[in-house]
């Protein structure tokens, strides 16, 4: 086999929070036939697999991951008039800069989020208001379980708010996606992913030991999207409130476990702030959590990843 199956390889490094334990197996994969011959190693041997890609949105254990870890990272890209197509483990920012000296976008607001366009799709990552599927024509993914590989129209996708077919059905593993951007001015297209990143850095940190936003921003009842509304004077989008928000009415800005932090600048963040473990991650969120339910009757939902 081509392939380098690797043993007892570090992941905290690999992720944005900079925790967790080793892989008892590692692959590195870029194409469609190197994740299909990890799959088939896999399979043959008996060995349960895990997916990692940029690593921005997981919690990996602080035992570590007794399986082959598929680490999608890197590959491919080409450009057909306004189409970008892209393989699963291609960098979102690199690819929004890439299509823009292209003189292709639309997408810049995207700009910052970090890791790869095949982790945005599963999550359908958005900032700002534009979310990955509104530029997603195609996407094609391998079943683990079958080796059957289809191509998904916009429509079989499944996004709403965070989510997708995809993040519904774990089989399926996203390798490469297909989209529809504009016709722009290369140096408008620059700008305009500049000032998105200047942005993201002024609201809050982007270089924090963290996987972004913890928790899903939840649906809430009338009386406090109502109460939100009116105390930030902005509307709320399908009935959901700012987990952070929440956080901080809750007195839970700050709160610590361990090395673990809910961040003073974005509450939503829980952040790694002292060599905090899984367990003091995990631990804070769960405190987050009962908080939240007993002040407010809403059940938060984590967005990050627990592999
Ligand atoms: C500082 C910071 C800021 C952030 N800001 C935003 C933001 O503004 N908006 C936003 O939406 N998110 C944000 N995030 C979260 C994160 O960047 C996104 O969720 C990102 O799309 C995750 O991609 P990834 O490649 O890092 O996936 P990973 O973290 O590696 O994986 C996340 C999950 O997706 C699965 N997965 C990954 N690749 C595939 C694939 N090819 N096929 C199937 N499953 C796959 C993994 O198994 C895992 O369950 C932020 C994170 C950080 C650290």
């Amino acid at each position: 086999m081509a392939l380098e199956i690797q043993e007892n390889i570090p992941l905290a490094p690999l992720t944005t929070f900079q925790i967790g334990g080793p892989a008892r197996y590692f692959v590195d994969v870029t194409t469609d036939d190197e994740m299909r011959e990890a799959l088939a190693w896999a399979h043959e041997k008996r060995i349960k697999f895990v997916v990692l890609a940029g690593g921005s949105n997981v919690l990996i254990p602080d035992d570590g991951i007794d399986a082959l870890v598929i680490h999608i990272a890197g590959g491919m890209y080409s450009f057909a008039g306004n189409e970008l197509a892209a393989d699963a483990g291609c960098n979102l920012l690199e690819l929004i800069q890439a299509a823009g000296k292209k003189g292709l976008g639309g997408w810049e607001k995207l700009a910052g989020i970090p890791g790869t366009i095949g982790g945005a799709v599963r999550g359908n990552a958005g900032a700002f208001g534009p979310e990955i599927k509104d530029f997603v024509g195609q996407v094609k993914a391998i079943n683990m379980n079958t080796g059957e590989s289809r191509t998904f129209v916009t429509a079989e996708c499944g996004f709403t708010y965070r989510n997708s077919f995809f993040k519904q059905h774990p089989k399926w593993l996203i390798t490469r996606a297909f989209v529809h951007l504009q016709k722009v001015d290369a140096a408008e297209s620059a700008k305009r992913a500049e000032e998105t990143i200047a942005e993201r850095e002024k609201r809050h940190l982007q270089n924090v030991k963290a996987a972004g936003s913890f928790f899903m921003n939840p649906t809430a009842s009338a009386e406090i999207v109502a109460m939100f509304e009116k105390e930030k004077g902005v509307k709320s989008r399908e009935g959901r409130v700012p987990a952070g928000w929440l956080i901080e009415k809750a007195g839970m800005k700050g709160a610590t476990v361990g090395g673990a932090i809910a961040s003073l600048q974005h509450p939503n963040y829980l952040v790694n702030q002292k060599n905090a473990t899984a367990s003091d991650v995990l631990s804070l969120s769960k405190k987050i959590e009962e908080e939240i339910k007993k002040e407010f009757g809403v059940q938060l939902e984590r967005e990050a990843a627990v592999l």
